[in-house]
Formats: structure tokens, sequence, C-alpha cells
């Protein structure tokens, strides 16, 4: 039997459940701004992630907002000068990463997100955030159509915490926004319950390799049919190995990773020759993606997402990240000013309001940019000889379309199409 913990001791201004970039960021902001917060992670840190691990240069100018530039910078992270993208017969497109902009560094950053995430989750705890591990969140509070709170699962203890403001940086998961549903409860309460997800049609895949051969200081990215991986450096003399494939292709292969990388990621010539001799040195991380981007900002009145939870930019990007500490900090400041201006009772449904224009206007040219770029990405064949050639023929149309999916030149792009 589960006992129950509903000591007063845990009501927060603004409950996070997820310990990743957008939570961790999100909690960092909001305690600079004296917020009372709790955030809630089911895992252990430091843990393995399925990613690429490839860092953005914006993500330094974030880092050094969140006061933890110099844990990272020193973390034995590799610099990572360019991205290049090998069609499947071997030509080459390279987009140097200063195109992605960052006014702090002009290179990215090739870093395990085990230490990164690890680092901005003991930060939040040192600015006074209340940091729970092995905590995952099994439930919502929800009473006149607002979210109040969550119901955290630790040791067998459930424990109910209570907040004017919870934000779900779960991630792809979605876990706090999957459990909402429209269908009116008989008093006209909306009723808490899990959603069913979609079949995903893809599968992604993340190891570290040992003996790989890709050129030092270039993030590679190889397409195949139905999918596309990334190699790329990371500290201890590790490379990561990152890579998405058709469900089909997975499901015919037994779902045994080594033998996807070998038969699907392999079929791509340069991925063949980077990747014969390598040795695998971590485990295989797996999920199945159901697909990339727009989820919702807000999923219910008093509940707000941030990061993956709110839409997932496609991996190509190499923004993931970006986006996940960009929404942390856009939702802090949002909430803070809500939080300041009625300390005693909150107008959750202007905070709500506020937070999906915001959101619109900072996210909204990116995500549609990267909605025609994603149908390019998979149409067979996926990035021709032909394609290659035209890109290389213009850096400024490389330029234009790396921007594109960032601040500022999702918005250019954006006008130019309307
Ligand atoms: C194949 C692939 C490759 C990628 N490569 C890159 C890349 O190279 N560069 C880049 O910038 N981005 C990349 N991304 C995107 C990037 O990984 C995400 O955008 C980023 O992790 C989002 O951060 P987040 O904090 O929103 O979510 P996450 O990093 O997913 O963190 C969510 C956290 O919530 C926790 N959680 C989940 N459910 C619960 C629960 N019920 N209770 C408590 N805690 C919970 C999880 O344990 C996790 O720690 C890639 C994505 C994919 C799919």
């Amino acid at each position: 039997m589960t006992n129950i913990d509903a000591s007063n001791d845990n009501v927060y201004d603004v409950i996070i459940v997820g310990g990743g970039p957008a939570g961790a960021s999100t909690a960092i902001h909001l305690a600079a701004h004296g917020a009372r917060v709790l955030l809630a992670e089911q895992k252990k840190f430091p843990r393995p992630k399925l990613c690429g691990e490839f860092i953005s240069p914006e993500c330094v100018a974030h880092f050094a907002r969140l006061g933890v530039v110099e844990q990272m910078l020193a973390a034995g992270g590799v610099e990572v000068a360019e991205t290049v993208f090998y069609t499947r017969g071997g030509q080459s497109v390279n987009v140097p990463s200063a195109w992605l902009g960052g006014t702090h560094r002009r290179v990215a950053l090739g870093l395990s997100r085990a230490t990164m995430d690890e680092r901005l989750l003991s930060r939040a705890r040192d600015v006074g955030v209340t940091v729970l591990e092995e905590s995952p969140c099994c439930g919502l509070i929800i009473e006149q159509e607002s979210v109040r709170g969550v119901r955290l699962k630790a040791a067998g203890v459930e424990r109910a915490c209570r907040a004017r403001v919870t934000v779900d940086a779960t991630g792809r998961s979605r876990a706090l926004a999957r459990r909402i549903i429209t269908a009116a409860a008989p008093h006209g309460e909306r009723r808490e319950h899990r959603t069913t997800r979609a079949r995903p049609s893809l599968v992604a895949f993340k190891t570290h390799l040992e003996n790989t051969r890709g050129d030092q200081g270039a993030c590679e990215i190889y397409f195949y049919r139905g999918g596309y991986g990334g190699l790329s450096e990371v500290e201890g003399g590790r490379s990561n190995l990152c890579f998405i494939a058709a469900a089909r292709d997975v499901r015919a292969r037994g779902g045994d990773a080594a033998r996807v990388m070998r038969e699907v990621v392999m079929s791509n010539k340069r991925a063949a020759r980077t990747l014969g001799e390598a040795r695998v040195c971590a485990e295989w991380l797996c999920v199945a993606l159901e697909t990339f981007g727009r989820g919702e900002a807000v999923p219910q009145t008093g509940l707000l997402a941030v990061g993956d939870a709110a839409s997932s930019i496609d991996p190509f990007t190499g923004s993931g990240m970006l986006m996940a500490l960009e929404s942390g900090e856009l939702v802090a400041e949002v909430i803070a000013r809500h939080l300041s201006s009625a300390r005693r009772s909150m107008d959750s449904t202007s905070l709500a309001d506020e937070y999906r224009a915001r959101y619109e206007e900072r996210f909204g040219a990116r995500l549609r940019v990267c909605a025609w770029l994603r149908r390019a990405a998979f149409a067979p064949p996926v990035l021709s000889g032909a394609a290659a050639s035209l890109l290389n023929a213009s850096a400024g149309v490389r330029r234009v379309l790396a921007r594109a999916t960032r601040r500022g030149g999702g918005e250019a792009l954006a006008r130019q199409r309307t």
C-alpha cells in the first residue's frame, strides 16, 4: 500500500517536473527571481541520455546567464567547428558552427548529457531550488479546471505537492500534458487521464564509440533510407553515435541496435568508413519516436510546458538543447512577472495567454521552417547528390538555411515564403 504524505511543507510558488536542460534552466532562473521552486526528476543523475550531444554555440550565452559557463567549458568537452552532411553516395555539404550564431563562442561543444545535465541540476540545488531525484510524477492535482500541483512518488511514499504554477519539463514524453483529457467529468471538472500515443514510425538509438574515423572537430551527419544519424566527439576520447531509423527497418533486424548500425547507418558510404573499426563502449539507448514538431505550450490552465514537452525540433538542426534553454528562460521570465505582480492570488488565465503568445512569437517561425525542412530530409532520396551539389554552389543559401532553424533566421525565411 502507498503511504501518503500531505504535509503543508509541500507548497511552492512553482513546481517543475523534469530535470533536463529545460527544467533545470527554468528552475535556476526562477530561483534568481526569488521564487520558491521544487524540481522533481524521475532519475538519479548523472544518467546517460539519448541525444547527439552537440551543444550549439548559442547555448554558451545561456550557460553564462545560468552561472555554469566555467563548469561546462572545463568539463573536458570537445570543440566542434563544423557539421558536415553526407549523402548516401558520399557527397558532402558543410555548415560551420559559426553560422549558427552565438555571442560568446563561435564553435559548438561536444559534451555528454550525463555531464551537462548533472552540472545544471547541481547549479539549481546551489541557488536554492528543492531538487528531488528518483521522484517520478505519478499524477496531477486538478481543481476547478486548473492544475494546482502534482503527486510524486519516492521510495514507496506518495507525496502531494501544491503550487501556483506547474511546469511540464518532461521532454518528449510530455508526461504531465498527456494526463490532461478534454472530456468533462460529471461535475464539469477536467479529469486527469493518460492519453494514448500514436504508433511510432521512427526509432532513435544512441551509444558512445571508440576508434571512430571521423574528421577531428567535425560533427558528421549521414543520410540513408528512412533516416539519418550523427557522429560527433565528446569528452574522454569517445564519440557519440546517435541515429534515427524507420521502425520497419528496426523491426526487420529484431531491434538489434548494432545490426541497425551496420546494415542501415553504414549503407551510407562515409559512415561505412568512419564506423568500420569502431568499438561500442557504452550501453545502447533506444527510444521510439512519434514525430517532431509542435506540442502545446499551455496544455491546461496552471500547467505550462517547456523544452521538448512544448515542441521538439528536428535533431538535424542541432538546436533542441538551445530551445530547451531558451524556453526555460522565457517561461521563468513570464512566471516571475506574474508572481511579483500578484503575490497573493495569481491570474492563471492571463499568465497562460501571455506565455502562449510569447512562445509563438519566439519559436513559431523556426518550427514552421523545420516542418518544411523535415519533409525534404525524409523524402527519398534523402539529400541527393544533385541537392548536395546545389547547396555546395552557394554558401549564402546554406547559411540562410542554417540560420532559419534559429531565432531571427526562421522569421526572415518565413517572411520570404509568404
Ligand atoms: C535522436 C536525437 C538526437 C538529438 N541530438 C541533439 C543534439 O545533438 N543537440 C541538441 O541540441 N539537441 C538534440 N536533440 C534534442 C534534445 O535531446 C532535446 O531537445 C532536449 O533533451 C530537450 O530537453 P528537455 O529538458 O526538454 O527534455 P529532456 O532532456 O528529455 O529531459 C526531460 C527530463 O524529464 C524527466 N522525466 C520524464 N518523465 C518524468 C516524470 N514523470 N517525472 C519526473 N521526471 C520525468 C526525464 O527523466 C528527463 O531527465 C536530439 C534529439 C533526438 C531525439
